[in-house]
C-alpha cells in the first residue's frame, strides 16, 4: 500500500502527509515514543506583532494577508510587560525578535522597538522592506543613530530573480523589496536577507546567485555568510515528512538543546483573547497544543514535536529564526 499520495505544487512533485502521522502527541504513527525538547534557557524572545500584512504570499506559513488578523496587534504595554518580566526573572535573554505579518504595519512598531532597545536588548525585525517600512524612514533613521547595530532587520527576498519572487509575492514586490534593501544598506543599518529553498535549488546555487545579485545592486551583504543570507527550508503542511522519535536524536546525531524551542519562545495575542500568551516557537501560532502559558515564568515546559514543521523545518531542515547561529543547527 502506498504511504502517500502523489501531488504537485508549482510543478514540483510532492508526497502528501499520511493522516495517521502527527495525530497522537505521545506516539508516532508507527507506535514509537515521540521526541520531546526540554527547555534550556530563554536566549531569544519573539513577539508576533500581528498577522496583518501588505502582501498575501502564496506559501506564507502564517497565512498573513491584508485581512488576516487572527493574531491581533500587540501594543507597547503588551511587549514591555514581558520585557519587564525578563528583568524580574533575571533571564539570560539577549535578543528580542519581531515578526508578523509585516511588523511595520503595527501602529506601535517604532515605540515597541525603541522601548526594547532602551532596555539594552538586541532587536531583530523581520520585514518585507516595502511601503510600510519605507513610510517610517525618519523614525528608523533616528533609531539607527541612537542604537546603531543593536537594531537589525532581516529582509525577505524569496529568490534572486524578479519573476520567481513576484510569482510568490505579487507583481512589483521584488522591485519594492530591493528598493527597501538598498535604502537600509545605504543608511548603514545592520541588515540580513532571508532566502528560500522553495524552487528545489541547492544552497550553494542559491548563495552564488544571491552573491551576483548583491554585487550587481551594490548591496554590502555577504551571500556566503549564513548570518547575512539566511536560507530557510520550506514548510508545506501537506508534504509527507518523517515523524521524529525519541531515538532519532542519536540516529541523526542531533542535540535537542539546539532547537529553537529549547532556547526561545514567542508571545502572541489571538483575536478574541483578553491577553497575550506565550507559545513554543515562531512557527506554530495557531496550533493550541503549542500554547504554553501567560507568563514567561511558566513557559519552561518540554515541547512534544507533534507537528510536520518540527520535522521538516527544525530537525531535518536545520532551521531557526534567531540570529543566534551558534545555538541553531547549521542550515
Ligand atoms: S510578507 Fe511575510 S508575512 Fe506577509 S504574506 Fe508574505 S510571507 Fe507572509
Ligand atoms: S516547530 Fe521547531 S521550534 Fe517549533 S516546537 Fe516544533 S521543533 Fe520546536
Amino acid at each position: 500500500m502506498a504511504s502517500y499520495v502523489e501531488a504537485k505544487i508549482d510543478g514540483f512533485p510532492l508526497k502528501q502527509l499520511q493522516p495517521a502521522k502527527f495525530s497522537n502527541p505521545q506516539f508516532t504513527a508507527s507506535g514509537e515514543m515521540r521526541a520531546t525538547v526540554d527547555f534550556v534557557e530563554l536566549r531569544t524572545l519573539w513577539f508576533n506583532t500581528g498577522t496583518l500584512c501588505n502582501l498575501k504570499c502564496k506559501h506564507c506559513y502564517i497565512e498573513s494577508s491584508p485581512r488576516n488578523d487572527r493574531l491581533v496587534y500587540l501594543d507597547t504595554n503588551d511587549v514591555c510587560s514581558y520585557l519587564d518580566e525578563i528583568g524580574r526573572l533575571n533571564l539570560p535573554t539577549e535578543e528580542i525578535g519581531f515578526t508578523g505579518g509585516e511588523p511595520f504595519m503595527n501602529p506601535d512598531a517604532i515605540n515597541i522597538i525603541r522601548s526594547t532597545l532602551l532596555r539594552g536588548f538586541h532587536v531583530l525585525v523581520l520585514t518585507n522592506a516595502m511601503r510600510p517600512m519605507m513610510k517610517l524612514e525618519t523614525p528608523l533613521l533616528e533609531l539607527r543613530s541612537q542604537f546603531g547595530k543593536s537594531l537589525s532587520l532581516r529582509v525577505s527576498l524569496d529568490h534572486h530573480t524578479q519573476s520567481l519572487h513576484d510569482s510568490e509575492r505579487g507583481d512589483g514586490s521584488w522591485e519594492a523589496a530591493l528598493t527597501g534593501l538598498q535604502w537600509l544598506t545605504n543608511n548603514d543599518f545592520s541588515v540580513s536577507v532571508a532566502g528560500r529553498t522553495l524552487w528545489n535549488l541547492n544552497e550553494s546555487t542559491i548563495r552564488r546567485d544571491f552573491a551576483n545579485l548583491f554585487a550587481e545592486k551594490r548591496l554590502s551583504i555577504d551571500a556566503y555568510n549564513s548570518s547575512e543570507l539566511v536560507i530557510f527550508p520550506e514548510m508545506n503542511p501537506n508534504d509527507d515528512v518523517p515523524e521524529i522519535t525519541a531515538a532519532c536524536w542519536k540516529t541523526l546525531n542531533q542535540n535537542p538543546a539546539n532547537l529553537m524551542c529549547a532556547n526561545s519562545r514567542m508571545v502572541i495575542k489571538r483575536s478574541g483573547d483578553d491577553k497575550p500568551h506565550v507559545i513554543a516557537c515562531t512557527l506554530l501560532p495557531y496550533d493550541t497544543q503549542f500554547s504554553i502559558s501567560e507568563s514567561l515564568a511558566d513557559a519552561h515546559r518540554s515541547i512534544t514535536l507533534n507537528h510536520p514543521n518540527c520535522s521538516k523545518f527544525c530537525v531535518l531542515g536545520g532551521g531557526s529564526c534567531s540570529t543566534r547561529r551558534d545555538r541553531a543547527p547549521s542550515k
